[in-house]
């Protein structure tokens, strides 16, 4: 099953739904990190937190950057997300395991540590990223999620997030968001919300269910089938995507300057660039070292 993101409304509307299945992409990144089960379930988590809030975006192109700050072994995590499906992430620390919770769970509060903050930077691509920062309630990422969309947007919201991982890798994960949209007006429904809230709280949460072999579709129907559900039929993909290229390897090397590029070429014979957020390697060899002194040797002769 691919990771897909599945819109829907209930309600008469009044009801907005976002359900992304994220799977694939939260065992690309494990695999690409080398991540520990409870970094998994915390990088996974954000990562379907980051694609439910930027599907809110209306903007082609726009994103959102969730740092998640805590005073936990894991150090701190950092997504990317994007209106067109895709993500990258990553975690400071992450080889930290820990025993399970209390309930027996993977403990994603404590890796991550319920002080701290969590940042929000949504990027419209109009040179000014609008930013926001919330304390951390629990460091279990969906708490934290949810405690800053019902700030920033006070709208009744209810958010579920699940990575289930066992030693062959992620098994399910993904996400659901469901908002309680004001009247016409403007007057907050508390009756909808609460009757919502009742709901959410009687299923057995997001990642059980899709073990079960159910889809978003069939969650979503399962939820809010008999409150007039409109299910969007076209879906969208995602996926683990990063930006990063050789390209930009060699152009952050050019920003070094000419003295420090004669160093790699001299002591280290080349340069090795990781990449943050895919943890791929780029081995720069000496000839391309030389061909950026090059250039920035012609550029200045052409200055002068
Ligand atoms: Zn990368």
């Amino acid at each position: 099953m691919a990771d897909q993101l599945v819109r829907a409304t209930a309600a008469d509307g009044r009801i907005r739904a976002i359900g992304v299945l994220s799977t694939r992409l939260t065992e690309e990144a494990r695999r690409r990190h080398q991540l520990s089960y409870v970094a998994t379930a915390a990088l996974g988590r954000a990562m379907a937190a980051g694609l439910l809030l930027a599907s809110h975006l209306k903007k082609e192109n726009a994103r959102v950057n969730l740092r998640i700050q805590g005073d936990g072994p894991l150090g701190g995590l950092f997504v990317d997300a994007g209106t067109d499906g895709t993500v990258r992430g990553y975690v400071n620390n992450p080889q930290v395991e820990l025993p399970p919770s209390s309930k027996g769970k993977l403990d994603v509060g404590r890796a991550i540590g319920a002080n701290g903050f969590l940042y929000v930077v949504k990027d419209l691509g109009f040179g000014y990223p609008f930013s926001g920062t919330t304390e951390l309630v629990s460091g279990e990422v969906g708490d934290d999620v949810l405690h800053y969309l019902v700030n920033s947007e006070q709208i009744p919201s209810a958010l579920m997030l699940g990575v289930f991982v066992n030693a062959e890798g992620v098994d399910a994960a993904g996400g659901l968001l469901l908002q309680v949209m004001p009247g016409p007006d403007g007057q907050e429904d508390e009756e909808l919300a609460n009757a919502l809230a009742e709901r959410i709280s009687k299923i057995e949460g997001f990642t059980p269910m899709v073990r079960a072999g159910k889809r978003i579709p069939q969650i979503l129907q399962e939820l809010l089938g008999d409150w007039d559900l409109h299910i969007f039929p076209e879906t969208q993909l995602l996926r683990f995507y990063c930006q990063c290229s050789e390209d930009r390897v060699l152009r952050a090397l050019k920003l070094m300057g000419e003295e420090e590029l004669l160093d790699m070429i001299d002591k280290d014979g080349g340069a090795e660039a990781t990449c943050h957020f895919c943890n791929t390697v780029y081995q720069i060899d000496v000839p391309q070292l030389e061909g950026i002194v090059g250039q920035l040797r012609t550029e200045q002769a052409s200055q002068e």
